[in-house]
């Protein structure tokens, strides 16, 4: 699979060595059964960059959860007492 995309983080192209900063195009080629993809800058890509390439890239949305004074708080600051250790263990476990 080919695909042009914005850089996500800098990067370094796979042919001609340069270091391009986030948010730079970059050509993606994608092999079956080949577990690295082959990254391209503009200069370096077999085919040249769409005109229509988006400038930012899609920013994750946090996972929320509301908590028992009714406010939505982001996941990443679930209270350790919401969680437990044996919670983990036996989600993990599948029980
Ligand atoms: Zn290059």
């Amino acid at each position: 699979m080919r695909a042009w995309q914005r850089a996500v983080f800098a990067f370094w192209c796979g042919y001609c060595g340069a270091r391009l900063p986030k948010g730079s195009p970059k050509f993606t080629v994608s092999l079956p059964l080949v577990t690295h993809d082959r990254v391209r800058c503009a200069s370096c890509a077999y085919e040249p960059v769409p005109a229509m390439l988006p400038v930012g890239f899609p920013v994750p949305m946090a996972a929320t959860y509301v908590d028992e004074d009714g406010l939505e708080r982001p996941r990443s600051v679930v209270p350790a007492s919401v969680v437990t250790l044996s919670d983990w263990k036996s989600k993990a476990s599948g029980q």
